[in-house]
């Protein structure tokens, strides 16, 4: 039983010299493996960078200069939108309405026409051919805004106007035109007559020719010369086969409807225009003392009937 103790007391303190060699030897171990980790961490791992502030006296850099927008400016453009398909649509075309030079006056003014439509009957308005008859040419300029207003009316005709036929006597407020000529006494009737006032031969005068020129290149069915004569005087003067339209027209102008003006107009546009070739002409006369604007309040009506019946 003793060598039995003794043995197991040999053996005893046999075990506990194992378990303390053992012991050190992981004592060894974790003291190395915490080298090795305290070696990465304080070597293996990047540096963090430091931040540095600013000095305290460094100022921040200064606003952009204040420049006040334009009137309207709603903001920075928009970013443009992708492109879209081209879409076509088919749509009724408009009436023409354009205003090109047909003459220009002894002093070197333009005189200007305004066309509106393209296809149907033509007719040819003009006024201001006197120059002391400026109202004459406000009632034309009036006209032209109407059609510009009222595309529709020339949808199916064709309507030529020419507001200011003798710009330099208009410019001046005679009745001639610079070289003190008549040009409603300057065109090439039968009864042209020969004189300082009615011009050395037919169209001696650039605006006259103007005129004599629309009416052969674009032969209107009916014309209207604009005029303004004595108070007392107005009338729906008729040369040619326009009788009927002068009628027309005094139902709404109440002026009466003449084939005479009274007194011989040879060379007048009328003459030529009317009788000779046959088309049909008015020459509306408004009291000289009236505005444009009443006179075209006036006879608004009576003009526009007579080129809806046409000659
Ligand atoms: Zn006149």
């Amino acid at each position: 039983m003793t060598a039995v103790l003794a043995v197991d007391g040999d053996a005893a303190q046999a075990n506990g010299h194992a378990a303390r060699e053992s012991g050190r030897r992981m004592g060894l171990i974790c003291a190395a493996l915490g080298c090795v980790v305290f070696s990465l961490m304080s070597t293996g791992c990047p540096p963090r960078e430091l931040v540095v502030p600013p000095p305290m006296n460094s100022s921040p850099p200064p606003p952009p200069p204040y420049r006040p927008m334009p009137p309207g400016w709603l903001g920075p453009r928009p970013e443009p939108l992708p492109p879209r398909k081209a879409v076509v649509r088919q749509t009724k075309a408009a009436p023409s309405t354009r205003a090109e030079q047909v003459g220009t006056s002894v002093n070197g003014a333009p005189i200007y026409m305004h066309t509106f439509g393209t296809t149907g009957p033509t007719t040819l308005v003009f006024g201001g051919i006197h120059g002391d008859e400026e109202n004459s040419s406000v009632m034309a300029e009036r006209l032209v805004e109407h059609l510009r207003a009222n595309p529709q009316f020339t949808a199916n005709r064709r309507i030529l106007v020419i507001p200011r036929a003798n710009p330099d006597g208009l410019a001046r407020g005679t009745r001639g035109n610079i070289n003190k000529v008549d040009l409603n006494r300057n065109f090439p009737a039968s009864n042209f007559k020969r004189s300082n006032r009615h011009g050395g031969q037919p169209l001696s005068e650039p605006e006259s020719r103007a005129i004599a020129q629309v009416v052969n290149t674009h032969r209107p069915s009916l014309i209207f010369s604009l005029h303004s004569i004595a108070n007392g005087a107005k009338c729906n003067n008729y040369d040619g086969p326009a009788q009927a339209i002068a009628q027309l027209m005094s139902r709404f102008n109440s002026y009466a409807a003449k084939g005479s003006i009274g007194y011989p107009t040879p060379g007048s546009f009328g003459s030529w225009a009317g009788k000779d070739k046959g088309i049909a002409t008015i020459t509306l006369e408004i009291p000289k003392s009236m505005p444009g604007n009443t006179g075209w309040a006036q006879n608004k009506d009576a003009i526009l009937k007579a080129i809806e019946r046409g000659a």
